[in-house]
C-alpha cells in the first residue's frame, strides 16, 4: 500500500479522500490555489503546496506542476477527486510516464469514454442499448438539423465533451434548432474547449438511474447496485438515493450486467459509473460513463457498507477488489442532498459570498456509524467564490427504509442554518415533502412539473417570525444599554422587563409602547409593541398579532406567541440584516434604525446589478422599451454557465451599462432600469 498520496482537488472531496487515507495510515499532500490557502482541505492533509492564483486553469488544472509536487513530496500516487483532472487522459498518461500512480482508470479507458459521441459508438459495438440519436463526426449545422428532423422532436442537443449538464439544450421544434445549437456550442467551447455535439431523442418523463461499477487489475469487475438521481435542476443532480424506488431484482441485475459489460468493453480499472436513462416502463439506455468517483458515491457506501475511496486506493495499489459480486448486499435506504449556495427563486443562480453562519446537525464524518453523514469542504467564515462549484456540503442519511430515510433527511435539513448566502435548504425540504417525491414517483421533470408547490409565492410574514425578530432586537438593546451602564449581568428577560420587573421604557399609568421597523424584501414592516406587566402584544399595520411572553439570549429566542411555543434562532448579518430560523424555516429582515439617515436607500435603487463576476453574452431588451416583470433583459456568462437577467418589475429599460463581450464585476450595475409606478 502507498505511504503517501497527493490529493489533486479541493473542497469536500479532498477532505473526504484525506479522511480515508488517514484511516488507512497513509500520509496526504494537499494542493491549493490562492483562494484556498486557508481552506478546510489544506488543514485536513499532512502537507500542502501552493499551485497558483484562484482560477482553475492557473491552479487545480496545472497537471505538470501537480506532478512535480507529487515527486518532490514523495507521494507515490495522485487521487484526482472529481472534476478538474479526474477525467483528463493526458494527465493520467503523464502520471504513468512519471512513475506516479494515477488513482483512476487507465488513460485509454478515460479516452474511450471521454467523449459521449465516441463512447456511444463503442457501446453500440458492445450491444449496450442506446437512445435513438445522432453521434457522428460530421458537425455541419445543416446535417445536424436534418438528423434532428429525422429523430423527431423534441430532441436534446448535448456537448460531446460535456458534463455537469452544461451545454445541454432541449429543442421542441425544427424552427428552434439553429439557435439552440449555437447556444450549446457556445457554452461547450467555453466550458470544455470543444464544441462537438450529439443529438438524442428527448425522452418523456425519464429517470436517471446509474450503476456504480468497480474493477481491479486482476480482471474482476463488479457492480455496487444503482443510484436514482432523477431529481435534477438544469440537468444537474439535486437528490440521489439508493436503491432506486420501484427497482426490481431482475432489472437491477440486468442493469448491473449491462454496466459491467460497458466497463469491460474499455478494459476498465477502478471506480466508475455507468449512467442510464430509463423509461417509466423500465427500459433503459446507456447515456455516458463517468470514469471517476461520483459526487453521490456516499449513498452507495451507506447501503453497501463499503468505503469506495478505500477500494480505489487498494485497487490502485494492485490489490484484489475487497469484495466480489456474491459478497455485495444492499441494506436499507440512503439518500443524499446537495446543499448549494444558490437561489432557487432566480433559476438556481449561484450565490457568491461569505458563509457567515454554517450550522449543521450533529453528524459523523464518513467513518462514523451514525445515520447522518456530512461531507463538507467549508467552514463558517469561508468564502463561496465564483471560481469553483457552489456546493457547500452534502448531507447523507440512512434509514431502514425509504420513508425512514426521508424523515431523517428532513430532520437534518431543519437543523441546517446557512447565513450570508442564498441556499437551497428550504427548497430541498419542499422537494422531500412533495407528493411526487415522497411517493417515489420520480422522473427528471419532477421539479419543473411541481413548480407551484416547490416555488411558492412569498409568504406574508408569520407572527412567530415577527415576534422572534422583535424579541431579539429588544433583548440586544437591553444588553447593550446594560453593558454601557457597566451592568453586564442583567437577566435575559430584560427583553421585556427590566430588573425591577417594569417594562422596558416604562410609562406611568399607561402601558409602554415601542415601535420597531424592518424591511422584509421590498415590504416595510412597522411593528408596535405594547408592554404589560409580564407580557407584551405585538401589532403590525394596526392589526394586533399576538400576546407574547418570552426571552432572548444571544439570538436564541424562547417564547410563547399566542398559543404557539416558538424556539427561534436569530442571526445578525451585515447591514442590519437579521435571519430568523424557526423549525428550520427561515425568514430575513433588515432592521431599520429610524435615527440612521442612510435607511432611505434600503430596498431602492434604479439599476440591476450583476450577481457575480462574469461576461456579457447578449443584450435582449431594447433600450427605451417598456417590459413586463420577469422579461429577459440580457444574458451573461458566469461560472461557465449562461444566466439570464430578468426585469425585477414592470418598467422601462433606460440603457445598458455594458456591451456584449464586456467583463463585469460582481455588484456592477448592468442596466439602468425605471420601475413603472403604475404597475
Ligand atoms: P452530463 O455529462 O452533463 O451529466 P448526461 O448525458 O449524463 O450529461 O445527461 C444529464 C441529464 O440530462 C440526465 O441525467 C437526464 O436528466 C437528462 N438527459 C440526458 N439525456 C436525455 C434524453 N435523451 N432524454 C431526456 N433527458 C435526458
Ligand atoms: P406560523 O407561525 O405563521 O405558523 P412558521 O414560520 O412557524 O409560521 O411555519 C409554520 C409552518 O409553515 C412550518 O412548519 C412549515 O411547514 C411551513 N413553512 C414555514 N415557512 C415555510 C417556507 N418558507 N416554505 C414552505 N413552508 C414553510
Ligand atoms: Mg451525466
Amino acid at each position: 500500500m502507498f505511504t503517501k498520496i497527493l490529493i489533486a482537488n479541493r473542497g469536500e472531496i479532498a477532505c473526504r479522500v484525506a479522511a480515508t487515507a488517514r484511516k488507512m495510515g497513509i500520509r496526504t499532500v494537499a494542493v491549493y490555489s490562492d483562494a484556498d490557502a486557508h481552506a478546510k482541505h489544506v488543514a485536513a492533509c499532512d502537507e500542502a503546496y501552493r499551485l497558483g492564483p484562484a482560477p482553475a486553469r492557473e491552479s487545480y488544472l496545472k497537471g505538470d506542476l501537480i506532478l512535480e509536487i507529487a515527486k518532490h513530496s514523495g507521494a507515490q500516487a495522485i487521487h484526482p477527486g472529481y472534476g478538474f483532472l479526474s477525467e483528463n487522459d493526458d494527465f493520467a498518461d503523464a502520471c504513468e510516464k512519471a512513475g506516479v500512480v494515477f488513482i483512476g482508470p487507465p488513460a485509454s479507458a478515460i479516452r474511450a469514454m471521454g467523449l459521449k459521441a465516441a463512447s456511444k459508438q463503442l457501446m453500440e459495438a458492445a450491444k449496450v442499448p442506446l437512445v435513438p440519436g445522432y453521434h457522428g463526426a460530421d458537425q455541419a449545422p445543416a446535417l445536424l438539423q436534418s438528423e434532428a428532423d429525422r429523430i423527431g422532436y423534441p430532441v436534446l442537443i448535448k456537448a460531446s465533451a460535456g458534463g455537469g449538464g452544461k451545454g445541454m439544450r432541449i429543442v421542441e421544434a425544427a424552427a428552434d434548432f439553429a439557435v439552440a445549437l449555437a447556444s450549446c456550442q457556445r457554452e461547450a467551447i467555453n466550458a470544455f474547449g470543444d464544441d462537438a455535439v450529439l443529438i438524442e431523442k428527448y425522452l418523456q418523463r425519464p429517470r436517471h438511474i446509474e450503476i456504480q461499477v468497480f474493477a481491479d487489475t486482476l480482471g474482476n469487475c463488479v457492480y455496487l447496485f444503482e443510484r436514482d438521481c432523477s431529481v435534477q435542476r438544469r440537468h444537474q443532480k439535486v437528490l440521489e438515493e439508493a436503491p432506486a424506488p420501484g427497482m426490481t431484482v431482475e432489472r437491477r441485475a440486468a442493469m448491473g450486467e449491462a454496466a459491467v459489460a460497458a466497463a469491460k468493453a474499455v478494459k476498465y480499472v477502478g471506480a466508475g459509473t455507468v449512467e442510464f436513462i430509463a423509461n417509466q416502463d423500465g427500459s433503459f439506455y446507456f447515456m455516458e460513463m463517468n470514469t471517476r468517483l461520483q459526487v453521490e458515491h456516499p449513498v452507495t457506501e451507506m447501503v453497501t457498507g463499503h468505503d469506495l475511496v478505500e477500494w480505489q486506493l487498494r485497487v490502485a495499489a494492485g490489490e484484489r477488489l475487497p469484495a466480489l459480486q456474491h459478497e455485495l448486499h444492499l441494506k436499507g435506504h440512503a439518500i443524499e442532498a446537495r446543499l448549494y449556495a444558490e437561489n432557487p427563486d432566480t433559476g438556481f443562480l449561484p450565490s457568491i459570498g461569505t458563509l457567515t453562519r454554517f450550522a449543521m446537525p450533529q453528524a459523523a464524518s464518513f467513518t462514523g456509524d451514525t445515520h447522518v453523514r456530512i461531507d463538507s469542504g467549508v467552514r463558517a467564515g469561508d468564502e463561496i467564490s465564483p471560481h469553483y462549484d457552489p456546493m457547500i456540503a452534502k448531507l447523507i442519511v440512512w434509514g431502514e427504509d425509504r420513508a425512514a430515510a426521508l424523515r431523517r433527511l428532513d430532520a437534518a435539513l431543519s437543523e441546517t442554518q446557512i447565513v450570508g448566502l442564498s441556499s437551497n435548504v428550504e427548497f430541498l425540504r419542499r422537494v422531500l415533502a412533495c407528493d411526487a417525491f415522497a411517493s417515489g414517483a420520480v422522473d427528471t421533470g419532477l421539479i419543473e412539473r411541481n413548480r407551484a408547490e416547490l416555488f411558492p409565492a412569498p409568504r406574508t410574514v408569520s407572527t412567530a417570525m415577527l415576534a422572534a425578530v422583535c424579541l431579539e432586537q429588544l433583548a440586544e438593546e437591553a444588553r447593550q444599554s446594560g453593558v454601557s451602564k457597566g451592568n453586564a449581568r442583567r437577566s435575559p428577560f430584560d427583553a421585556v422587563l427590566d430588573a425591577n420587573g417594569n417594562p422596558g421604557g416604562w410609562w406611568p399609568n399607561l402601558p409602554a409602547t415601542r415601535s420597531l421597523h424592518f424591511m422584509r424584501g421590498e415590504e416595510r414592516l412597522a411593528v408596535r409593541i405594547v408592554f404589560f406587566a409580564n407580557a407584551c402584544t405585538i401589532e403590525s399595520e394596526g392589526v394586533p398579532r399576538a400576546i407574547v411572553v418570552g426571552q432572548s439570549h444571544e439570538g436564541r429566542v424562547d417564547a410563547l406567541v399566542g398559543e404557539q411555543h416558538v424556539a427561534a434562532q436569530v442571526v445578525r448579518a451585515a447591514e442590519g440584516r437579521r435571519v430568523v430560523f424557526i423549525n428550520g424555516w427561515r425568514d430575513e429582515f433588515t432592521y431599520v434604525d429610524l435615527l440612521d439617515v442612510k435607511v432611505d436607500a434600503v430596498g431602492h435603487g434604479g439599476g440591476l446589478v450583476s450577481p457575480m463576476p462574469g461576461k456579457i453574452l447578449s443584450l435582449i431588451a431594447t433600450p427605451g422599451a417598456m417590459v413586463k416583470r420577469g422579461a429577459p433583459l440580457l444574458v451573461m456568462e458566469a461560472m461557465k454557465m449562461e444566466h439570464t437577467i430578468n426585469a425585477p418589475s414592470a418598467g422601462k429599460v433606460v440603457s445598458f451599462c455594458y456591451a456584449v463581450g464586456d467583463q463585469v464585476a460582481e455588484g456592477a450595475e448592468l442596466v439602468e432600469f425605471e420601475d413603472d409606478p403604475a404597475k
